[in-house]
């Protein structure tokens, strides 16, 4: 058995129960796990954390745990200008990307309707979505904390929030600044938007949409057809204040 002192810091607090909150301490081990199996075990996954510090000094997740190392685990954001120091950070993303956990389906309309490249399926389960996260280099989003400690799963989030809206806020604000494109893609498949005319699709239209409008979008995946109507224009202003909200609480 070994002894080892541990110290977690800002947002990486959430995943700790209330009264081990803010505070060090002595956490008694078998054998000699990783740090990484230490923090996890803690309940903190692995894409949550930016840099691990094994008494003073920045080490990997490999890093095998002393007897009386003191132990410092913190988030990304928490600390700036770290690039050099970290050795626990996956490589940058060139491109924001994200999957969505099963239980995610509005946010991921949202983020889509912002224009973020959000993959999301109802049926997709554990394997499929961290397979997903891996093979397309995407962010996963999920609510299942579980999800995140899989080791193939480099980029990951944890969303805290459960209305979708406040779900929204907490993405933009949290990989902000976000290239963000609104009404570039389709709610429902994620594939991108293209401008088509009216005489191509005129035969679809309800009559009260083909008198009142003039200019549509097509989905060049499954075929879906957009315009700007009441449905838009308060999905504009709801779009509008999540981003307000956002820059708002911006570190
Ligand atoms: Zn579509």
């Amino acid at each position: 058995m070994i002894e080892a002192t541990v110290r977690v810091y800002g947002p990486l607090n959430d995943f700790l129960p209330p009264h081990r909150r803010q505070a060090s301490w002595t956490r008694t081990v078998d054998g000699h796990p990783s740090v990484k199996d230490l923090i996890e075990s803690l309940g903190v996954p692995h894409p949550e954390i930016d840099l691990v510090l094994a008494n003073g000094a920045s080490v990997t997740f490999d890093y095998v745990i002393q007897n009386g190392d003191r132990i410092a685990v913190f988030p990304r954001f928490a600390i700036f200008d770290i690039g050099t120091l970290t050795r626990v950070r996956p490589r940058p993303l060139e491109k924001i990307r994200f999957v969505a956990d099963v239980h995610l389906g509005k946010l991921a309309r949202h983020l889509r309707l912002a224009g973020l490249d959000t993959a999301y399926r109802d049926d997709a389960d554990d394997a499929a979505l961290a397979e997903t996260a891996d093979r397309e280099k995407r962010i996963l989003l999920t609510r299942d904390q579980g999800l995140l400690k899989r080791r193939t799963v480099a980029h990951g989030y944890f969303i805290r929030e459960t209305h979708p809206h406040r779900q929204l806020v907490e993405v933009l604000r949290r990989f902000s600044p976000l290239d963000l494109q609104p009404f570039s893609r389709c709610l429902r498949c994620n594939d991108v938007l293209r401008e088509v005319p009216k005489s191509a699709i005129d035969a679809a239209l309800l009559p009260r949409t083909r008198q009142h409008y003039d200019r549509f979008e097509m989905c060049s995946g499954c075929g879906r057809v957009y315009w700007k109507g009441s449905h838009w224009t308060r999905l504009k202003h709801a779009l509008a204040a999540a981003r307000e909200e956002a820059d708002r609480g911006a570190i």
